[in-house]
């Protein structure tokens, strides 16, 4: 087996063992004074809800409770660890000050409840976010409320319908082509349209032809990501927008990919009529593992009407409110106002950067993707040779031959120090390896991330066995991963 690139930081100890194991009676890893107020009966207080059966907790001293955390913790893979190049997932590192300005006590501790006299800098916030959001988006207006992508995609459908319907002109289907992220049929069929597939031609793009003979009065939209996740941009997108318009349809844009657009073109200038953006993947803040969302919808003008409420406006006296006085609105898509510590980060993101920072991560992010598929297109099979932007998707047709499939070669990847790749999406291209390195990522790093891939295709030449069974690294190896999501261990349970 050749030996790694890069030593995995989380093996470090060996010492493993769990903190149940670790208790001997009488140790504490706390001390507090003795009491000096009467001591308060539990049972009288709590009553019924008083817990019995928590069992014995264990007992270790204050340096054995904490490494036992931060040995956990290293159990995990991290972006502070090293990159972590999932396609369509733009896993990129967030800037610690954005987390700083998000904890200032004023905004951290602000109440939803609270009166709108003393939120004006919580609203000015909301509302100085929505105009760079409807700047970097050539849009009108936006809302804030969606709790992620696939909400807002959802949110998008509703104010689709709420306007056809207005126009007298409700519709049954929505197109979406074959290289989409699974939300957008799961978003049409939940806004209770028909699926209707658009096939891409062998450039990986819309085929126009095909859109044109599918298209009629029937089609209410398109769900098109731009660009898609083969990480083409979609070159005929003006064709395409006149397409659906000259039929009265709309043209709905998947944003998750904004990374390969900030700063460079404007999704309102290409004909979008409404489209969602993923501030947890563009605009930097920390995801994964279900963590906190947001998914902006900004739309045209004639779409306003529609937004969730409330909306936040100018009042007489110059100070900013909540509008619910809003008779076309779709209603509300979530409590409150949307996640505010995501907002409070993009905009740290937003003007940390400045437009012509935003323009710079954009470039490096094409640039970086671009620098990894020139690393591994002698290595790997590209399916689609069409310029990149900011992800590339490979194939495992060359290593399928002898046996290792998309799936493996990630696995292997655990034992050179990398998160794997997005595996087997999207669709279109059988055992895909769909890597986004995004901009954060220096050359070095890139380097050793071809390095470790181009090793590994020479590993799956000369020795495909052993990549089989990989990884070799990590505490267990291969999962059943269906079981582990069907009946995951959440409970430590004493041996025997
Ligand atoms: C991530 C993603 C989504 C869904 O976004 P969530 O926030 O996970 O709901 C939709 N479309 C594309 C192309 C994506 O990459």
């Amino acid at each position: 087996m050749k030996h790694q690139t890069r030593k995995a930081t989380r093996h470090v100890s060996q010492n493993e063992g769990l903190i149940f194991e670790k208790s001997s009676p009488g140790k504490s890893a706390w001390r507090l004074p003795p009491l000096d107020v009467p001591e308060v009966d539990t049972q009288k207080l709590l009553g019924a809800a008083r817990r019995t059966d928590l069992g014995p907790m264990p007992e270790v001293s204050e340096i054995e409770i904490i490494r036992h955390f931060t040995r956990l913790s290293t159990w995990n893979y991290a972006i502070d660890l090293g990159m972590y190049p999932l396609g369509s997932c733009t896993m990129k590192y967030n800037p610690r000050v954005n987390e700083v300005v998000s904890r200032l006590d004023g905004l951290a501790n602000a109440h939803p409840y609270q009166p709108e006299k003393i939120s004006q800098g919580a609203l000015r916030i909301l509302k100085t976010l929505s105009e760079c959001l409807v700047e970097i988006t050539g849009m009108d207006a936006i809302t804030l409320q969606p709790a992620a992508g696939a909400h807002g995609e959802l949110t998008g459908l509703l104010m689709v319908r709420a306007h056809l319907h207005a126009k007298g002109d409700p519709r049954k289907k929505i197109l979406i082509p074959d290289s989409a992220h699974g939300t957008n049929p799961a978003t049409a069929a939940t806004a209770g349209y028909a699926v209707e597939n658009l096939k891409s031609n062998a450039q990986g793009m819309v085929d126009v032809a095909a859109l044109a003979a599918q298209m009629n009065e029937e089609v209410a939209a398109l769900m098109l990501t731009n660009p898609n996740t083969l990480g083409i941009f979609e070159q005929e997108i003006h064709k395409i927008a006149d397409l659906m318009h000259a039929k009265g349809g709309l043209l709905y844009m998947d944003g998750a990919n904004m990374n390969a657009l900030v700063g460079k073109v404007r999704p309102g200038d290409f004909g979008v009529d409404l489209m969602h953006l993923n501030l947890h993947k563009t605009f930097s803040t920390p995801h994964g593992g279900g963590g906190p969302g947001s998914g902006p919808v900004a739309v045209k003008r004639f779409l306003e009407p529609f937004l969730p409420k409330p909306v936040v406006v100018s009042k007489a006296d110059g100070t900013l409110g909540f509008d619910y006085n809003r008779p076309r609105s779709v209603g509300r898509v979530r409590a409150f106002y949307g996640n505010f510590g995501m907002f409070v980060r993009a905009l740290a993101y937003i003007f940390a950067n400045g437009p012509d920072g935003l323009r710079q991560t954009t470039e490096d992010a094409v640039l970086n993707a671009n620098y990894v598929r020139k690393g591994l297109e002698s290595a790997y099979d590209l399916p689609y040779p069409t310029p990149s932007m900011h992800e590339v998707v490979f194939s495992d047709k060359l290593q399928a031959k002898k046996g290792v499939r998309t799936m493996d070669i990630a696995k292997r990847l655990i034992d050179y120090g990398f998160h794997p790749y997005t595996t087997a999406f999207p669709l279109i291209v059988p055992g895909a390896l769909m890597i986004e390195p995004t901009e954060s990522e220096p050359k070095e790093e890139l380097d050793l991330f071809v390095e470790a891939m181009r090793s590994i295709a020479e590993e799956v030449d000369e020795d495909p066995q052993m990549v089989l069974a990989a990884p070799y690294s990590t505490r267990v190896s291969r999962l059943d991963e269906v079981a582990a999501a069907r009946n995951p261990v959440l409970r430590w349970k004493p041996k025997g």
